[in-house]
């Protein structure tokens, strides 16, 4: 089934809830709906769109935009050791962990709580708490307009890497996601590790899979605003990563910087939150955008007025004290379009 809608507001599309038009929205829930979407409702060029939880309109949208509705989640092999489920673009994907946790299946428990779509998830191979999608995903569906073929890419070959994948680079705006597949293990494997969750899952009682996915909600919830009310995209900056003679120089001047190992050991990650956070900017606000009071690394509409560009001149304005201040140049995360 396809539902098109034209020329509207989309600002209930958006987690920063910023209003522009678009020109064309087309929601689809099967394959077979795809064929038909390129033949004959797609004239110009177009962008796949989940939830709208990683994007920043700041302007008017002439392309067309697809939306995937697809919400099947489907068992496809199970043994006494894993499940591999395939899983439609459009299932929410906090629903998704529920019904993994529900299920005593294991792997995107510490994942609980990001807003946004399945389809998404390997866009970004989106990461909280020392997880990332990329750890369970086997496969990515996609349909190929230019061809007008499906094709699966094993994830092997999907290029995943911290807030990346080939879907932000060759394959950018060229295929639509319409299904992953996960597998997920039956075997206990909590990773507690980071932050304050080993805390929060001992208070609960241990490491169960429903504690975990609870002590996770909890921590969110008590740092992150809550999109219904505060617009925001999550974390606007990704962590930088840093050559290990830049860190080496850092540290001695800054010795409770907080900082994480790469799979390069010549390379080291540093929490942007922090940078941003040292320079005084925590909770810092110009006109109708803010730098979260409880998460620096999130910027917010604090009005519910901004738009796309004062956001951005708002983000540009972050990156150039923290380079000021560290010579460190922290990069967006968010697509802006
Ligand atoms: C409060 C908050 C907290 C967040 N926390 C985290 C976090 O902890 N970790 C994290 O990694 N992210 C986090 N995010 C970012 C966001 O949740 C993820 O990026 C999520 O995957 C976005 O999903 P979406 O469906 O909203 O994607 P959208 O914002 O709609 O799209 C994001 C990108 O993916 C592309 N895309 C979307 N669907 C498809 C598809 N079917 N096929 C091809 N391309 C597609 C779009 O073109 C766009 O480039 C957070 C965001 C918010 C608002």
């Amino acid at each position: 089934m396809i539902h098109i809608f034209e020329n509207i507001d989309i600002a209930a599309r958006n987690s920063f809830h910023v209003h522009q038009q678009a020109s064309k929205i087309i929601e689809f829930d099967t394959n077979s709906d795809l064929a038909e979407i390129f033949t004959n409702h797609v004239s110009k060029e177009w962008m796949a769109l989940g939830g709208g939880n990683n994007v920043l309109f700041t302007k008017d949208i002439e392309f067309t935009l697809i939306v995937p509705k697809n919400e099947q989640i489907e068992i496809i092999s199970d043994t006494s050791e894993s499940t591999t489920v395939r899983v439609g673009a459009g299932v929410e994907w906090d629903d998704f962990v529920e019904w993994c946790v529900k299920r005593q299946l294991w792997g995107v428990e510490n994942l609980s709580l990001i807003p946004g779509k399945v389809g998404a998830a390997p866009v970004q191979n989106i990461g909280a708490y020392g997880v990332e999608a990329k750890d369970c995903i086997s496969c990515v569906e996609m349909y190929f307009p230019e061809q007008n073929n499906f094709i699966t890419l094993a994830a092997e070959h999907c290029g995943f890497g911290y807030r990346e994948s080939v879907f932000k680079h060759s394959l950018k705006g060229r295929v639509i996601i319409t299904a992953v597949e996960f597998r997920l293990s039956k075997t206990p494997q909590p990773k507690l590790e980071y932050g304050d969750v080993i805390r929060q899952v001992e208070s609960l009682g241990g490491a169960t899979l429903e504690n975990i996915r609870e002590a996770i909600c909890s921590i969110r919830r008590s740092k992150l605003p809550d999109t219904a009310i505060t617009g925001n995209a999550g974390s606007f900056f990704k962590n930088p990563i840093v050559d290990r003679n830049i860190f080496d120089a850092l540290i001695v001047k800054y010795p409770n910087m907080p900082h994480y190992p790469t799979a390069d050991s010549n390379k080291v990650k540093l929490a942007a939150g922090w940078l941003i956070d040292q320079c005084g900017l925590k909770g810092y606000s110009e006109g109708n955008v803010g730098v979260h009071d409880r998460q620096a690394l999130v910027l917010i509409n604090t009005t519910g007025k901004a738009t796309g560009c004062q956001v951005i001149e708002f983000a540009h304005k972050v990156q150039k004290i923290v380079f000021e201040k560290f010579g460190i140049e922290i990069d967006t995360e968010v697509n802006i379009l």
